[in-house]
């Protein structure tokens, strides 16, 4: 895993702007956002923000919950490799949850597992150990993977679209079926890491590439993430992008739900909206979601207030 903080995140579309105002101004707050299930604190290598931010930024924009998904990696070489131990994590997001309840904000112990089959076992008896509200397996440029920084020119030249993508999305599927989470995380990051020898547009012309991963989240009963970070990167797209999630659905997909990544304060629920607006746009009526032992439906709001970025404008 390289790392996803924020600072320097480039490329913001200029297009997203009314969608900004909306998920980012507390004067008139995203109060038809019920959840945002994916972020970053300082319990993450790559982040530095304390969990009460959020919690105070989930108070003023009247997201009444949030998941706390710092990452669990299981390379001893990738950063968040026993970075924190489960049990100070815990501590720290379940005395948070204390705190903030009577603010009316509720706050679920998650995490982000990096997935790799090298690893499955690893990862097995991680989850096996210790139990948390919510988990998200996501596959990121492992180590040894071709799409690491160094590597990813030369894996690149010479190779077909098919064969530059296969190594991410082998992962993807295997993580579906694996019957350890609850949610695949940002569903063709990929594109990220092959930027810009491969665009996403070049991507976005071989939709078939997805496929076989799509069919496995269906079939493994796992949730599709629409992670809104990725419009805050080249490309400017969610992870996945609107198309993919529709496609999903045709396929049989019934399970989603939202997060928006973020490893900044900036970046809280950042154009999250976006992430609701493709499920509406795909007939999802609610976000599938885990409350500990509990597997939940979230409805997905309807109000006009989450309508086209038009009608925002207006
Ligand atoms: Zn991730
Ligand atoms: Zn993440």
């Amino acid at each position: 895993m390289t790392s996803e903080a924020e600072g320097s995140s480039p490329n913001r579309a200029s297009s997203g702007a009314a969608w900004d105002d909306w998920t980012s101004d507390a004067g008139h707050a995203g109060h038809d956002l019920p959840l945002d299930a994916h972020l970053h604190t300082d319990q993450s290598p790559d982040s530095s923000v304390p969990i009460d931010v959020y919690a105070a930024l989930a108070v003023e924009r009247h997201i009444p919950e949030i998941a706390i998904t710092d990452h669990v990696d299981f390379d001893p070489r990738d950063p968040a490799y026993r970075y924190t131990r489960f049990e100070d994590r815990e501590r720290t997001v379940r005395g948070a949850a204390e705190r903030w309840a009577k603010e009316g904000v509720t706050i679920r112990f998650g995490a982000e597992l990096t997935y790799n089959r090298r690893w499955d076992a690893d990862v097995r008896e991680h989850l096996a150990k210790h139990h948390y509200d919510y988990v998200i397996g996501s596959v990121h440029d492992w180590p040894e993977s071709p799409y690491w920084p160094s590597r990813v020119r030369a894996w690149v030249e010479g190779r077909t679209l098919d064969e530059i993508v296969e190594p991410y999305y082998a992962e993807i599927i295997a993580a579906a079926r694996s019957g350890l989470f609850d949610t695949i995380g940002h569903l063709d990051v990929v594109k990220r890491y092959l930027h810009p020898l491969v665009t996403a547009e070049q991507l976005a012309a071989r939709a078939d590439l997805q496929e076989p991963a799509l069919r496995a989240i269906v079939e493994g009963g796992v949730s599709l993430e629409v992670n809104s970070s990725g419009l805050r990167y080249p490309g400017a797209e969610t992870y996945p992008s609107g198309p993919v999630v529709a496609r999903y659905r045709e396929l049989g997909g019934e399970r989603v739900v939202v997060g928006s990544d973020a490893h900044a304060r900036g970046s809280f629920a950042h154009r999250l909206g976006e992430s609701y607006r493709h499920l509406i746009d795909a007939g999802f009526g609610q976000l599938t979601f885990r409350r500990g032992s509990d597997r939940v439906h979230i409805e997905v709001p309807r109000r006009t207030t989450i309508g086209t970025p038009d009608a925002l404008r207006a």
